[in-house]
């Protein structure tokens, strides 16, 4: 089966983990330093704190942000669930904007209708890798004083206006799970431009332990000394992870002129062909293209997805809207509330894309859509 999305692991790659393994170090030394130093630099300079996940890293964020129960978090439901969840199990209400109905990105103007003096944060996803509106979401957001969170799980990489993600909000989160734009395995990062607000995020990942002498409340003790203000988890990437990390991120650049090609010898395959939309990019954004997802028209999606699987290639489905899971269902949450959302979702297919692709498999996956389309 041809992936839809996975790694690409170099010579070099597995150096950088082996160094590792010889050294003395296997977690929090000094590639995790690095790593979290290279992540802020691309980042347009703010502290980067690397995560277990990308899931660890929004709840990171969440918790950061100062997200508890009665609070509100505006979100999209075009995303993987980790999204949203990661503030619901912090106790707030979800409140779902819909999308735009050619982008799938959360539309600007759902979220000023939505947003009030409750909502602590906007959680913009960067679907397919395309960044989302920034400015108005920062428009909006300030005027009740809420933050504004990316999820760049699909995104590093990208950028807005001449900004790179990592700056455009005021937390964003990356994953590097092997499917992403880079990969340490599980993994992902946090980056926040409050220092503040990252110090909590470190603290937070870190078991709620506080080692900056001048924030001790217990004054009494010797060097050894640390203590736990609020509850924490223990959501540390380890040494190991953060070397492959940063050799992933030297290739990043890489990985991108190859996501490039293959997304124009798609769109050009697929112009000409009927009954499929390909994906659309705006004119102030750069974008690293993490998902090729085309829309089938004509209520064929279904078709097309078996056909192409029994050809063997392994496309994907992404999202059916968040809160259309269970967990949300059962707490009242009605399907029809965001229906571009719906109609994305009944009529998206993501064609495999990643940097190991070839031209040829690409063409075999253009081949297989057209006959899938007869
Ligand atoms: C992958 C992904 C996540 C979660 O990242 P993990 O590293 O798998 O925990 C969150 N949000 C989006 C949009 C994702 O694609």
């Amino acid at each position: 089966m041809l992936p839809y999305g996975r790694q690409s692991i170099s010579e070099d790659d597995i150096q950088a983990v082996v160094d590792v393994l010889r050294g003395d170090w296997l977690t929090t030394g000094p590639a995790v330093a690095a790593f979290e130093a290279r992540l802020g630099e691309i980042s347009g300079g703010h502290r980067a704190v690397t995560a277990t996940s990308g899931t660890a890293a929004l709840h990171m964020a969440y918790a950061a942000a100062g997200i508890s129960s009665g609070d509100t978090v505006i979100s999209t439901p075009m995303t993987f669930v980790a999204t949203t969840a990661m503030a619901s199990v912090l106790g707030a209400k979800i409140v779902f904007a819909d999308v735009e109905e050619d982008t799938a990105l959360i539309d600007p103007d759902a979220v000023e209708t939505l947003i009030d003096e409750r909502t602590k944060v906007i959680a913009a996803v960067d679907y397919a890798g395309h960044p989302a509106d920034y400015d108005r979401l920062t428009a909006s957001a300030a005027r009740v004083g809420a933050l504004v969170l990316d999820d760049a799980a699909h995104s590093i990489g990208s950028s807005y206006r001449g900004r790179p993600v990592g700056d455009l909000a005021d937390l964003t989160t990356f994953s590097f799970f092997p499917t992403k734009n880079l990969t340490t395995g599980e993994g992902g990062a946090l980056v926040a431009k409050d220092p503040r607000i990252a110090q909590r995020a470190h603290e937070f990942h870190f078991i709620g332990l506080v080692r900056d002498a001048d924030r001790f409340e217990i004054t009494t003790e010797g060097p050894w000394h640390q203590e736990v203000h609020e509850f924490g988890f223990n959501y540390r990437l380890d040494d190991i992870a953060c070397a492959l990390g940063i050799a992933q991120l030297a290739r990043l650049d890489a990985f991108k002129r190859r996501r490039a090609e293959i997304t124009r010898r798609y769109d050009e395959a697929l112009a000409q062909v009927d009954g499929v939309r390909t994906p659309i990019q705006r004119d102030d954004v750069d974008v690293i293209r993490h998902l090729y997802p085309v829309r089938i028209l004509e209520g064929r999606r279904r078709q097309v997805f078996d056909r192409m699987r029994a050809d063997g290639i392994g496309v994907q489905v992404n999202y059916m809207p968040v809160y259309w899971h269970p967990v949300y269902a059962d707490a009242g949450y009605l399907r029809g509330m965001c229906p571009n959302a719906e109609m994305f979702y009944q009529e998206e297919l993501s064609l495999p894309i990643h940097p190991e692709l070839t031209d040829a498999q690409v063409d075999q996956v253009v081949d297989s859509l057209t006959r899938a389309l007869r």
